[in-house]
């Protein structure tokens, strides 16, 4: 092999193949002595030291000197596959984005309010803007990007694409994201849901570290859930499973936007539980509207019209996961979303009402305990399921 030959003004592009054959020969060969990389890739020594101080200084690859036929040489080891990953997350009022790198650390992150459910085409552009944007200002060359996922707050169909009918983004039912947004960048993009996201993120690093079988709630305008079953991702035949908001609970509840009436979500939705509170409320109110989080402080402090609305959620949230527990058999069940910064005003009558629901085997080595990550427990997802797909 020679070096390869390049269209003219493409130095980049040969310096990036370049470099791919030095990781490829890494990667297969495991540690190899800068001459010997030179033989195996047929290279200059002096392109190959080139490459090795650049895959050094982007921590892809560590050198240590060492002997070779009696000579002096430098070994060189492969870290992580070279290339960086990118993370979107829509939510309601607000677009995400991450870069990491290819173990899916983040590296950098950004977010900019917008109203993502009034037009998913629009939502996609801002997103692929902002990507871009950050890409950018971390001096990211988008040709090096291997892998970008996009986290979605709705079932997504993993045959077609489509969002699901019932969401919290109701303008983006049949909408394909992942298409979309595979259009703006020029870069493959994966779609999936932000329950199952988070999931994936509070096993890996969060909450649900050492655990393989995993139901991560996320309670937000609804609450879905992310199952994960012998440490693999259960989506179901069209990306349902888990939209545990729509368990019923009480056939005279309210009517639900599914149709149905008094589904779990009705007990536990943020616009539900803000509806509740009274009208002489001890909840701080700022500039705007009250929002959960005011309610979960107010809580915390001792407010005790918040407290109850916390309490009678938590009761119907472990009535909902009570049947899932029985379902599944879950080891461990996380809650996460802006609800569960209220902790056991929450998760104790949670507790109370999945033991009066549930087979006492499906509670025996089950633990009930908050998210570790927090609002960007889906970005932390979509960057781990990124990597994942790294070739
Ligand atoms: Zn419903």
């Amino acid at each position: 092999m020679t070096e390869a030959a390049a269209t003219p003004g493409s130095q980049s592009a040969l310096r990036q193949a370049n470099e791919r054959r030095v990781v490829d020969v890494l990667r297969r060969d495991g540690t190899r002595t800068q001459a010997e990389l030179a033989r195996a890739t047929g290279l200059s020594a002096a392109s190959v030291s080139n490459i090795v101080r650049g895959l050094r200084a982007a921590g892809t690859i560590v050198v240590r000197d060492t002997s070779s036929n009696g000579r002096r040489a430098k070994a060189i080891t492969l870290v992580r596959t070279p290339g960086s990953v990118v993370a979107v997350d829509f939510a309601a009022g607000r677009v995400s984005v991450a870069v990491g790198d290819s173990d899916g650390n983040m590296v950098a992150r950004e977010e900019i309010d917008y109203d993502v459910a009034s037009d998913p085409e629009r939502g996609v552009r801002r997103a692929a803007w902002l990507a871009e944007t950050v890409l950018l200002r971390n001096r990211i060359n988008l040709g090096s990007v291997s892998s970008v996922v996009a986290s979605v707050p709705g079932p997504i169909d993993p045959g077609t694409g489509e969002v699901g009918g019932i969401s919290c983004l109701p303008r983006w039912a049949g909408f394909r994201p992942a298409k979309a947004l595979t259009e703006r960048l020029g870069l493959e993009v994966l779609a999936e849901n932000d329950a199952n996201l988070a999931a994936l993120a509070e096993q890996h690093r969060g909450a649900g570290v050492g655990a393989e079988h995993v139901v991560h709630l996320v309670t937000s305008d609804g609450v879905g859930a992310g199952i994960m079953m012998a440490g693999q991702l259960f989506r179901g035949a069209g990306g349902t499973a888990g939209e545990i908001g729509h368990i019923a609970l009480d056939p005279r509840g309210h009517v639900c936007r599914c149709g149905n009436r008094g589904c779990l979500e009705t007990f536990v939705g943020a616009n539900y539980l803000l509806d509740m509170l009274p009208q002489n409320t001890g909840v701080a109110r700022g500039p705007g509207p009250v929002r959960i989080p005011d309610m979960v402080a107010a809580a915390l402090e001792g407010d005790p019209g918040s407290r109850r609305i916390i309490a009678e959620a938590g009761t119907a949230l472990g009535q909902g996961t009570a049947i899932v527990a029985n379902l599944f058999n879950p080891e461990r069940v996380i809650v996460g979303g802006e609800l569960a910064g209220a902790g056991d005003l929450l998760l104790d009558p949670m507790r109370r009402a999945m033991e009066l629901g549930s087979l006492g085997s499906a509670l025996e080595r089950l633990e009930l305990v908050p998210g570790e990550l927090g609002g960007d427990a889906s970005l932390y997802g979509a960057l781990r399921m990124a990597a994942q797909h790294v070739g």
